[in-house]
């Protein structure tokens, strides 16, 4: 068993940081490696687990990564608690299992589809590089593809949209990110579902402003609606609403988004409506977007794009509609950090728009398929609770009866199992006792992953055994 002595880093090599860093000596001999680079002046670390001594950050040789650190190197407090994105962790580590083991992981992990890029997609870009189009383009997009797109919101969304009031970028992602750069101040709050996208905590992090985590149901369609409340107050500057959500799979409600657009209104705040699961929605009658309501369209941002409906995740493409005076900040913060979106890419966008629908109908089709064997299935196991997601392609599954934390049945599944989820609290911290099932991989790889988690689920004591399906 490895013991370990502590003391102040800064005594050792001169590393000041605004929480100390503690630095521990094991005696297992596991340090050398860092005590020959304190004498070269530089650190070599490992940096990622809480001390649980000092309640601090510790170094240590496990689970993380190695850096190189400057020992007089200050991160700047701005980025205090800005972190990446688990799914991207848990895809690092599984490869590194699969390479390690020779073995295949079942991947559940990442919320990517299966399914190929429609052809006539992928046509459209191969068409585009091949007549040259490869030179830096507008930075808020091709004019072509913004008016497609807002030809495509006034049509779902039922209100007329301009090609000046949308943002063009590589992925939604930028859409979100730059949204609130561009609106936030210092100081001011930014309401987000707890689970929920890690981005969301990112943007207001990036932007100095204060996240505020709102709890979601335990059935993941909505906000704890009176926790909301709660936590609207006088520096709320913008809610974030996504619907279907990431990681629940839940379909808000139509009284709940009505209740939040008057909520906006009385209380004056911008919503950014994250919609990029919008056109996978299982349930027969589609709650409206917030978009779409009276007066709604002036205060709220709605985030879409290609990746997840048309399958382009890797082409890194799409949108943000908004008041066209906002797009006026958007396009220096593209600028200089992108520049602009690859013109192929873009040409494959229009191509998505522009063709058959069919693809996105049948691909919603399958999902929903399997989304009814996923849950079935969960639901048998014993200690297992899932409630039905009604969209995106999620299950979010309790499994808290097994006593330990999200992560740790998230890394037995990995090392015992071979099948990669995600802990719950990868997207946030009342996502704790659930994990995260991503059911884009095909029938017989998700029957093969559900069979792995029963196995390896039924090796560990449940604490209490939740009634399935009932709680
Ligand atoms: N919003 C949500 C809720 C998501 O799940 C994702 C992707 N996982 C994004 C935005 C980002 O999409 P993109 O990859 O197109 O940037």
């Amino acid at each position: 068993m490895e013991r370990w002595t502590t003391r102040p880093l800064k005594e050792k090599v001169g590393f000041f940081h605004s929480s100390p860093f503690v630095w521990e000596d094991c005696t297992c001999g596991h340090l050398e490696g860092v005590n020959k680079c304190c004498k070269a002046k530089w650190l070599k670390h490992y940096y990622q687990k809480p001390c649980k001594v000092y309640n601090n950050w510790k170094m240590t040789l496990a689970d993380s990564k190695l850096d190189i650190v400057h020992p007089n190197f200050l991160f700047p407090s701005r980025l205090n608690g800005f972190e990446s994105e688990g799914a991207y962790s848990v895809m690092v580590a599984a490869s590194e299992l699969e390479r390690k083991t020779g073995k295949k992981v079942i991947r559940l992990e990442i919320g990517q589809p299966s399914e190929p890029t429609p052809k006539h997609i992928v046509e459209a870009a191969c068409k585009s590089l091949q007549a040259g189009e490869t030179g830096y383009t507008l930075p808020l997009g091709l004019r072509s593809l913004r008016e497609e797109i807002a030809k495509h919101i006034t049509e779902t969304r039922g209100v007329t949209v301009l090609p000046e009031e949308v943002v063009v970028g590589p992925g939604a992602k930028p859409g979100l990110f730059f949204t609130a750069l561009s609106i936030l101040h210092p100081g001011e709050e930014v309401i987000y579902p707890d689970p929920g996208f890690p981005t969301y905590k990112a943007m207001a992090i990036i932007a100095e402003a204060k996240p505020v985590p709102v709890p979601m149901r335990a059935d993941g369609k909505s906000f704890d609606m009176q926790a909301l409340e709660n936590a609207i107050g006088s520096k709320t500057k913008m809610l974030i609403l996504n619907s279907p959500n990431n990681p629940t799979g839940g379909v808000m409600p139509t009284e709940d988004i009505l209740h939040i657009a008057d909520l906006a209104k009385q209380h004056n705040f911008y919503v950014v409506a994250d919609e990029i699961y919008s056109r996978l929605v299982y349930t027969d009658e589609k709650p409206p977007s917030i978009f779409s309501l009276p007066d709604m369209k002036e205060r709220t941002i709605l985030i879409d794009g290609f990746s997840k409906a048309y399958s382009m995740t890797g082409f890194r493409l799409g949108w943000a509609i908004m008041p066209e005076f906002l797009t006026r900040k958007m396009e220096p913060l593209l600028v200089h950090a992108v520049g602009c979106t690859p013109p192929f890419v873009q040409a494959a966008g229009l191509a998505a728009l522009r063709g058959s629908q069919e693809s996105v109908q049948e691909m919603a089709k399958e999902y929903e398929k399997r989304r009814d064997v996923v849950v079935k299935e969960l639901n048998s196991i014993p200690g297992v609770w899932c409630p039905v997601p009604e969209g995106a392609f999620y299950a979010f599954p309790d499994v808290s009866s097994f006593g330990m934390s999200s992560k740790q049945i998230a890394n037995i599944l990995l090392e015992k199992g071979m099948v990669a989820v995600l802990p719950g609290t990868d997207f946030g911290a009342n996502g704790e006792g659930r994990i995260r099932i991503s059911y884009v991989a095909p029938m017989d790889m998700l029957k093969e992953g559900l069979k792995r988690i029963r196995e390896t689920l039924a090796t560990l004591p449940t604490t209490n055994n939740h009634s399935n399906g009932t709680n």
